[in-house]
């Protein structure tokens, strides 16, 4: 058989399961697998574990036993299927989160009915990603179902807990031995930036928080202790006249969307200080408190810079603000990761949106990290990219939806990708 006929067999195989593709995604949406707190894990992973093998993949449910979100109430539970061929490598990898975010205010659609109108299915979920999920598992069976058996290995997983940081999810698979650089070559993450755009790696994150310390006293009488709230207003506004003129003025070589992305950026998540609520009269000079925050760094800072730069801000407020005291901690960070340049997946994929959507495929970076993050720092699988139908303005939204067009061609593009890459 040609080459240009496997091609045609395989988008043809799509096409013709497109009703059981929409089915298959409606299914998922329609189990509430809301994160947090963790709901209907064991249920959805079990109806993709069922689908999976129904479409002639060996399954296996792997629950995260050993992490403290993993409770009788809340179970972790992720699902892979795999399909063997010829020989166990090269390997390919498709993972998706099947966890969402709450529903949240506004919907006009049921959030969980997975209703489809006008070409667009609907749900949370919809775009950020049961639908790409969906594509992805579909994709496999597509190649199958036109008679290819893969000359390597195809892997296709069902994960959770993105949205909380995936360490019950990808992390667990990661380290758990599922995906690791010696058994799996390429993975895609059928994240929603759209169908023509590949997702080649994300900016890094430095959480920190700062604690003020001041000296407690009556509110009548604040001459006599020490403002903590008072000191964090006055670094905040250093931050913000001093640092973040300078982010503004770095741009990263990285297609960082959207745009102004490209540069790095610092946010305050939360400041915490005073009595403890509203309702609670605590006439008292507040002598802690913190601030969260947020700095997102491109490629071009490290990790390093990032936290001295932070820490030089901090001291300089401390000097000029005589009797004031802070301390910074760190929360969490995540270095800046990239596909390599000229990856075989990157140029597979690229081939296949040139084909079904007939299109150059644009390559993007992303502002926020994902599970790549857990792919390429504890498995070491570099050539990772995230593929999926999207749209990404959509996530997290009400009215979230997924062009029904979008959801088959880019369940077209990924089996087009894994004919190239292990067919
Ligand atoms: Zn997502």
């Amino acid at each position: 058989m040609t080459h240009a006929v496997a091609i045609d067999r395989v988008l043809t195989a799509v096409e013709a399961g497109r009703d059981e593709l929409l089915a298959f995604t409606a299914s998922l949406i329609r189990i509430p697998t809301v994160n947090p707190p963790g709901q209907y894990y064991r249920e959805c992973a079990e109806l993709i574990g069922e689908r999976l093998s129904a479409w002639g993949m060996d399954v296996e449910f792997v629950e995260a036993q050993n992490r403290p979100e993993h409770t009788p109430e809340h179970p972790r539970v992720n699902v892979v299927g795999r399909i063997e061929g010829m020989a166990l490598r090269p390997c390919i990898h498709l993972n998706g989160h099947f966890d969402v975010v709450p529903p949240g205010e506004g919907w006009r659609v049921d959030p969980f009915g997975g209703e489809v109108r006008d070409g667009r299915i609907y749900g949370r979920g919809a775009s950020d990603m049961k639908s790409g999920l969906a594509a992805a598992a579909f994709a496999i069976e597509a190649i199958r179902r036109s008679g290819f058996s893969p000359s390597g290995s195809v892997e296709v997983s069902g994960t959770v807990d993105e949205e909380s940081g995936g360490y019950a999810g990808v992390a667990h698979l990661c380290k758990a031995g599922y995906l690791t650089a010696q058994r799996t070559d390429y993975v895609i993450i059928p994240e929603p930036f759209g169908p023509e755009r590949i997702c080649i790696g994300h900016r890094g994150v430095y959480w920190f928080d700062v604690i003020a310390e001041g000296r407690v006293a009556h509110g009548s009488m604040p001459h006599l202790g020490r403002s903590a709230i008072s000191d964090i207003g006055v670094l905040l506004y250093a931050i913000r006249s001093r640092l973040e003129p300078e982010l503004a003025s770095r741009v990263s070589v990285m297609p960082v969307v959207p745009e102004e992305a490209r540069r790095p950026s610092i946010n305050v998540n939360a400041v915490w200080g005073g009595q403890v609520s509203e309702n609670q009269q605590s006439p008292c000079v507040a002598d802690r408190c913190v601030v969260t925050f947020d700095r997102r760094f491109i490629p071009e800072e490290s990790l390093d810079e990032v936290r001295r730069e932070v820490a030089e801000v901090v001291a300089a407020v401390e000097q000029e603000e005589e009797g004031s005291s802070f301390r910074i901690e760190d929360r969490m960070s995540v270095l800046p990761t990239r596909a390599p340049e000229g990856s075989p997946l990157t140029s597979a994929l690229s081939t296949a949106i040139r084909r079904v959507r007939g299109c150059e495929a644009e390559l993007v970076a992303s502002p926020g990290t994902y599970d790549q993050k857990h792919v390429s720092r504890i498995a070491g699988v570099d050539h990772c990219v995230a593929y999926g139908p999207g749209p990404l303005k959509e996530a997290h939204q009400p009215d979230e939806s997924c062009a029904v067009d979008d959801l088959v061609t880019s369940a077209q593009v990924m089996a087009l990708a894994l004919l190239e890459l292990v067919g």
